[in-house]
């Protein structure tokens, strides 16, 4: 599995994400979203963490979100 991605991680951090989508305050936030219904996320229904293919190093959490969040289509 890939290793969870570090909130101090560059990318990371320029990308605003978090493991608690809610707890964000951050302009592009839309209520209700979160990494498990974003487009880039590839994780399996019910696991606590998955790929997303931002950071593709590293596992995100499926309650975590960052500013490069588009609904999953
Ligand atoms: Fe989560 Fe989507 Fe951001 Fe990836 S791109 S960290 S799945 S909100």
């Amino acid at each position: 599995a890939l290793p969870p991605l570090p909130l101090d991680n560059p990318q990371a951090k320029a990308l605003a994400y978090t493991e608690n989508a809610a707890t964000v305050k951050h302009p592009l936030f839309k209520p209700g979203s979160d990494c498990a219904n974003c487009n880039f996320y590839k994780g399996a229904p019910g696991q606590a963490h998955g790929p997303c293919l931002m950071f593709p190093q590293h596992s995100v959490a499926a309650k975590g979100w960052c500013s490069a969040w588009a609904k999953k289509v």
